[in-house]
C-alpha cells in the first residue's frame, strides 16, 4: 500500500526535454500536424523500414515516439503495416538481403505515397560504401522523394524533413 501511494504521488521519472529542444520539437511537430491536415485531411502515417542500417538511425526515429519527444500527441503515427502508410522512412544502405523486402513493402504501400531516405547510408551508402553486402543507396532500388542526411539525423532533422514533404513534396503515384 505504501509503495502504491508513493508511486501514485511521485512525479514521472522521464527527464524533461531541454527547453530549447522542447520549443523546437513542439513547434515543428505542430506544423507537421497542420500540414498533414491541410494536405491529407488527417494524421500522417509512417512505416519505417530498416534496409540494412547500423540501427543508429532507428534510435533517432524511435525517439520521436518516446515519452521525451512524444510526437504522437501531434498525430504522427508509426504504423505496423505499409498498407496503412503515407510515408516510407527507409534507413541504411540497401543490403542484398533486404532488397526484396523493401521492394515488396513499397508495392504494398498504397499510392500516392512518399519515400524518404533517412541518414547518410540511405542517401549514398555512407560508411558502408563498397561493401559486398550492399546494393547501394535507397534511390538505387526505389524512387526517393526526399533525403534526410545525417549520421544519424536528429529527431528535429526528421521533423523538418516531414514538414518539407507536406509543404510541397509530390507523392509517387
Ligand atoms: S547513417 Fe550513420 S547512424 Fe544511420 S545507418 Fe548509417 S552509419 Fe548508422
Amino acid at each position: 500500500m505504501r509503495t502504491l501511494l508513493r508511486n501514485l504521488l511521485s512525479a514521472p521519472l522521464t527527464e524533461a526535454l531541454p527547453p530549447a529542444e522542447r520549443v523546437a520539437v513542439t513547434a515543428l511537430a505542430a506544423r507537421v500536424q497542420a500540414g498533414a491536415l491541410a494536405r491529407l485531411g488527417r494524421s500522417l502515417s509512417i512505416r519505417e523500414v530498416d534496409a540494412g542500417s547500423c540501427n543508429g538511425c532507428e534510435l533517432e526515429i524511435h525517439a520521436l515516439n518516446n515519452p521525451f519527444y512524444d510526437v504522437e500527441r501531434f498525430g504522427l503515427r508509426f504504423v505496423a503495416s505499409p498498407r496503412h502508410a503515407d510515408v516510407l522512412l527507409v534507413t541504411g544502405p540497401v543490403t542484398h538481403n533486404m532488397r526484396e523486402a523493401l521492394e515488396r513493402t513499397y508495392t504494398a504501400t498504397p499510392a500516392p505515397k512518399w519515400v524518404v531516405a533517412v541518414g547518410d547510408c540511405a542517401a549514398g551508402c555512407g560508411v558502408f560504401e563498397g561493401s559486398y553486402a550492399c546494393v547501394g543507396a535507397v534511390s538505387n532500388v526505389l524512387p526517393v522523394d526526399l533525403l534526410i542526411r545525417g549520421c544519424p539525423p536528429t529527431p528535429v532533422d526528421l521533423l523538418r524533413g516531414l514538414l518539407h514533404l507536406l509543404d510541397g513534396g509530390q507523392r509517387t503515384s
